[in-house]
């Protein structure tokens, strides 16, 4: 077996992750005995920070206020949210999509964190409250643990971004900030090699015809685990520690759990965090760190109570 000495990839490695992010294109990373994976030898070619700084610059002179920050209550969001406000002074609506699963510690955390940057805090629920996860969400949540992957993160995000959208055009707003760790575009994962270099935005049409330009803030401004960190600390952020990697969703966990007991995905976790090493936000010695205390196992009681809550269709 050979392990990538730059990132976690062994030469054992599913690769699902890679399946994930990147469903049309055959992204493999290829591993040896001598010397970083395919992959991470990629990113050294492609990722040049101070494009990447510029390319970050023009997103924000040129988008309308507020911009619209897709918000979860978790580390990355909350840490994107205070470098829009702090270091670039740029006007913001953090959307909370409320799916019934996230606690009310992080509701009543992203209510505090809001009020102290100074944003705009719109907590986006079903139209008719909660009650309507037992006719809609709830259901597609229960098909989506019956399916072969359990994949539902993907339920959630197309719902959240359908309804995140529609608010965006409503209030005349084209931009948003997210808090993910990852490029939106390389030549080793895009399956085509312009512009030759990792990049941090991209746009989407709507069925409308509005376009909406979107930016990975942290990767963009290179924003690391260890600098996440510090801003948290700074503003007292607690994280509310599910059992996971996660700090704000508690299906996110459940999805783990029920991947495990199905014998799905094991490598997940290694694989994920193999990509943020290998993207620059955290060093593996901490992604290391962070697998040995995932090995502590879920909380069993809290993940049947979740069971239990999705079994009838109701918010945990
Ligand atoms: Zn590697």
């Amino acid at each position: 077996m050979h392990e990538c000495p730059t990132c976690l990839l062994t030469s054992e490695a599913s690769q699902d992750v890679f399946r994930f992010f990147w469903p049309d294109q055959e992204v493999r990373a290829a591993l040896s005995a001598d010397g970083p994976c395919s992959f991470c030898r990629d990113v050294a070619r492609y990722l040049d920070p101070a494009r990447l700084l510029a390319e970050r610059d023009a997103f924000f002179e040129r988008a309308r206020r507020p911009v619209f920050l897709a918000y979860s209550g978790g580390k990355d969001s909350t840490a994107a949210l205070h470098h829009l406000r702090r270091d670039l002074g740029v006007e913001v609506v953090a959307v909370l999509f409320d799916n019934g699963f996230i606690p009310d510690v992080v509701l009543e955390y992203a209510r505090s964190v809001c009020d102290r940057l100074d944003a705009e805090l719109v907590i986006d629920r079903e139209p008719v409250g909660r009650e309507r996860l037992q006719r809609g969400f709830a259901r597609r949540l229960q098909v989506a643990f019956r399916g072969p992957r359990n994949d539902v993160c993907t339920v959630c995000s197309k719902t959240f971004l359908r309804r995140f959208h529609r608010m965006m055009v409503e209030r005349g707003a084209d931009s948003i900030a997210l808090g993910n760790n990852f490029w939106s575009h390389s030549p080793h994962t895009s399956g085509h090699a312009d512009p030759p270099h990792m990049t941090a935005t991209w746009d989407r049409v709507l069925p409308g015809g509005e376009v909406l330009h979107n930016i990975n803030l942290p990767f963009a401004s290179r924003i690391t685990l260890a600098r996440t960190r510090a801003i948290l600390d700074e503003i007292g952020f607690h994280d509310a520690k599910f059992t996971g990697y996660t700090s704000n969703c508690v299906l996110s966990d459940f999805q783990d759990h029920v991947r495990a007991r199905d014998g799905q995905r094991t490598d997940w976790g290694r694989e994920y965090l193999s990509l943020e090493v290998s993207a620059g936000y955290v060093t593996r010695a901490e992604a290391l760190s962070m697998l040995d205390a995932s090995r502590a196992g879920p909380d069993e009681a809290l993940m049947a109570r979740i069971e239990a809550a999705l079994r009838s269709a109701r918010p945990i």
